[in-house]
């Protein structure tokens, strides 16, 4: 079993932070049949494990059910068992025979699950199991979402806890609560809970890979004093758009050289000609590269050509840059009804380079900011 394989791998060499991948395409016997395929005796175990997770309701924000289950669990085996006051589970496994002086490993796994289903679904996500259909190669669930991020992650730590035979040091199996939507439990887990320096993370998607590091993530609200005024006489309230970018996810597509339609368009501005900034809207989520945005600006008409020109000599410059970027277009367009008011022509330029054209880079008081390391 590959992934098995890679995770020993891991437990051998990697310190912190990697994922493994979670068997999220694996399959559980059939209980209405014999197996279709011959999952070899590990997997059948995970996959029971999993099967009994199953069983239990674990929408995010609704975990105690699944974090009782895991005490249980650990409570059968003799195992100590700590929670918090965010429903986080922590298992202290003792190491095999033979390997009490190996550093200890800590195994992490989120217990919460989206909880998606058909339109015509009558399920209860607060009280029913989810149904596990095996199909072909392939493992299912009726009408609803698997759960298999990250409960195949879940069952991959306590399988290998409790299975004899194992050569492997003291584990500290840590489920975390809330991952899918906020992750208050990892991010109020006590920094002292953990006695492992070495970390792995159990919720990955792509099978046989093994990812060393982490991309960190970091919300900034962001609250700087700024002053609206009246336009003054004679200027103009334009609109400037940067739309068709390919977008996609934050920390998957960080890598593909995509565009972020706020950095963009703060480019485009940034020392192009003075303008005052009415409003700026682009983006939905904390996690998605930005396809589009527009931004609102009064503009003295005698600059309007300069901007004119510095956008077409800006759009060349951003293809140019972004080869992938087919469906880029950047459009500014007088609107008809002139704004009421608008920032000061510093307040702008200030906002522009801090926020939307250095970022969190203008903000060095800014704790916790994603770096990167890596050690083997
Ligand atoms: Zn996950």
């Amino acid at each position: 079993m590959i992934t098995m394989g890679l995770l020993w791998a891991g437990l051998a060499c990697f310190a912190l932070g990697f994922s493994i991948s979670a068997l999220a395409a694996e399959v559980v016997p059939d209980q209405q049949g014999p197996a279709l395929v011959d999952d070899g005796a590990d997997t059948t175990r995970i996959l029971a494990i999993f099967e009994a997770i199953s069983q239990v309701p674990r929408c995010s924000k609704d975990e105690e059910r699944i974090a009782a289950w895991l005490v249980q669990w650990a409570e059968e085996r003799g195992f100590p068992v700590k929670t918090d006051a965010f429903s986080n589970v922590l298992i202290s496994v003792p190491a095999a025979e033979g390997y009490a002086d190996a550093p200890v490993v800590a195994l992490q796994a989120h217990m919460d699950m989206v909880c998606q289903k058909t339109a015509d679904s009558d399920h209860d996500f607060t009280t029913d199991p989810i149904r596990l259909v095996r199909d072909g190669e392939w493992l299912r669930a009726t009408d609803t979402t698997l759960g298999a991020d990250d409960g195949i992650g879940m069952a991959i730590a306590l399988f290998l806890a409790e299975e004899p035979g194992l050569k492997r040091p003291a584990l500290e199996l840590l489920f975390t609560t809330d991952e899918e939507v906020d992750m208050t439990g990892a991010e109020g887990l006590a920094e002292d809970a953990l006695k492992a320096e070495r970390f792995i993370n159990i919720d990955s998607d792509t099978e046989g890979f093994v990812t060393l590091g982490a991309a960190g993530g970091v919300t900034m609200e962001i609250t700087l004093p700024l002053a609206f005024a009246p336009l003054s006489p004679g200027q103009a309230t334009y609109s400037l758009r940067v739309d068709g970018l390919l977008g996609g996810h934050s920390g998957v597509e960080i890598h593909k050289n995509r565009a972020n339609a706020n950095v963009l368009i703060a480019r485009a501005l940034n020392e192009a000609v003075p303008f005052r900034l009415i409003s700026f809207a682009g983006g939905s989520a904390d996690n998605a590269i930005t396809p589009a945005s527009e931004l609102v600006l009064a503009l003295e008409p005698e600059h309007e050509d300069a901007l004119k020109a510095r956008i077409v000599a800006f759009e060349q410059e951003i293809r140019g840059e972004y080869p992938e970027e087919t469906g880029l277009s950047v459009t500014l367009e007088a609107l008809p009804n002139p704004a009421d008011a608008a920032l000061s022509a510093a307040d702008t330029a200030r906002l522009i380079e801090r926020v939307f054209t250095n970022g969190p880079k203008s903000f060095p008081d800014c704790p916790r900011l994603p770096t990167t390391s890596a050690s083997c």
